[in-house]
């Protein structure tokens, strides 16, 4: 019998922390809910902590926080302390008692309680990669020196992680030649230049075998999650960029893959449900059962691969650019692309701007920041969210 791990979950509210609920709830002996976080969702919120009875509440903003603690008193619930506010999320995400935290806000907002989680040694079940992808060496320098455990939710990470030799070290010394990065290629792989230019956010957000929230559905759409995901890689797993390959594999049944200098290829397959990289998170090195359907082979019959076309999908290069740069450009680039995909959903930019917008900020900041230290990124960011903003005016 497991003594139950309390769990934070960071990002509660959404698609990841909605799946991780629905895993937690199919196991009420091994895992226990302290802590959810949301940020404007509080009907979700409220309707999880009566289901999961966390110790804590938390919002990202206290302007609703007033209404949060009465509409959990008038549910019965009156005993959940709610708190707000950025520190309050590092707070629930470093608690003595927490055994593990699911850092699965989206975007750039994630980074500092996950970063407080990596500092104070925690199992962490990574799903916000935008936290690897602007600090990616200042965060695992932050977890090598806290202890803390780092499992990839990601479902491509989580894929490598279990191709891996384990406990994985060094790719050169442990045979390791490169990982096979797969990517669905998105609703709009055969799309032309031209019809790129006219897809709709309704369009863009509607992924073929994933359902995710809409920043990284779009991403998933523009490529550009495929080449956080590089960045992403570049960092848990310590590779070289030119050992990441990304390959399109449109049927998402192979999560991702790893290719030894022995020419042995491993690879992980299984249905495209995010409940399977969370169990295997919070299971690890356990297996546990995550209400996901049997992967049918017959079904499937056949499974493609081909290559990334960088010429109708240029964001996908830019991450690769990025890291060439180095220094705070990632983060640049992250922030750049958080604009402008917050500005192709709300219909004030057109999706073949997404990319110009990330690569005339990348291009115009890259070199003005260092990657030293957490003031330094942050400035960076914010550097590059108000280039892309004045961007967006001049219409690119
Ligand atoms: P969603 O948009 O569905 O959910 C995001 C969560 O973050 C919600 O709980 C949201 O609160 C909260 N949030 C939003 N803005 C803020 C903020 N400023 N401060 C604090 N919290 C905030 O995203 P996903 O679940 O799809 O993705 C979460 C992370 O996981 C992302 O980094 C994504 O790249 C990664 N990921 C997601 C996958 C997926 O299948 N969805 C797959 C792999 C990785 P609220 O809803 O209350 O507004």
């Amino acid at each position: 019998m497991h003594k139950p791990q309390l769990l934070t979950i960071l990002g509660a509210t959404g698609s990841i922390g909605v799946s991780t609920l629905d895993v937690v709830a199919r196991h009420p002996d091994r895992y226990r809910v302290l802590a959810l976080t949301a940020h404007g969702q509080l009907d979700r919120l409220v309707e999880q902590c009566i289901v999961h009875r966390p110790r804590y509440a938390v919002l990202a903003e206290p302007a609703r926080l007033p209404e949060l603690a009465s509409r959990l008193a008038a549910a019965g619930c009156g005993e959940i302390e709610t708190l707000a506010g950025i520190e309050a999320l590092e707070y629930v995400a470093c608690l003595p008692e927490v055994d593990a935290v699911m850092a699965a806000i989206v975007g750039a907002a994630g980074m500092r309680p996950t970063l407080a989680a990596a500092r104070a040694g925690k199992r962490i079940l990574l799903a916000n990669k935008e936290t690897l992808v602007m600090a990616g060496q200042l965060f695992m320098d932050a977890a090598r020196d806290g202890g803390a455990t780092l499992l990839p939710i990601d479902s491509e990470h989580n894929a490598i992680y279990q191709c891996l030799p384990q406990p994985f070290s060094d790719a050169a010394e442990q045979g390791v030649r490169r990982i096979l990065l797969t990517a669905s290629g998105g609703p709009f792989r055969r799309f032309s230049q031209a019809e790129l230019a006219t897809v709709t956010p309704a369009q863009a957000v509607k992924h073929p075998n994933w359902s995710m929230g809409r920043k990284i559905s779009v991403d998933s759409a523009s490529l550009m999650n495929k080449g956080l995901e590089v960045i992403e890689a570049r960092w848990l797993f310590d590779l070289a960029p030119e050992r990441i390959k990304v390959v399109v594999h449109p049927q998402s049944v192979i999560h991702s893959m790893v290719e030894y200098v022995d020419g042995s290829v491993l690879a992980q397959l299984g249905n495209p449900d995010m409940r399977t990289p969370i169990a295997y998170g919070l299971a690890w090195p356990e297996r546990i059962e995550a209400g996901v359907a049997p992967l049918d082979l017959f079904d499937i019959a056949q499974l493609n691969f081909e290559a990334p076309d960088l010429d109708r999908f240029p964001c996908l290069a830019l991450a690769f650019e990025a890291l060439q740069l180095g220094g705070a450009a990632p983060a640049v680039l992250n922030a750049a692309n958080e604009v402008a995909v917050d500005a192709f959903l709300a219909g004030e930019l057109d999706f073949v701007g997404i990319a110009r917008v990330n690569a005339a900020t990348l291009r115009g900041l890259a070199r003005d920041f260092d990657a030293a230290s957490l003031e330094s990124l942050t400035a960076a960011d914010a550097a590059a969210r108000q280039m892309a903003r004045s961007l967006l005016r001049l219409a690119v």
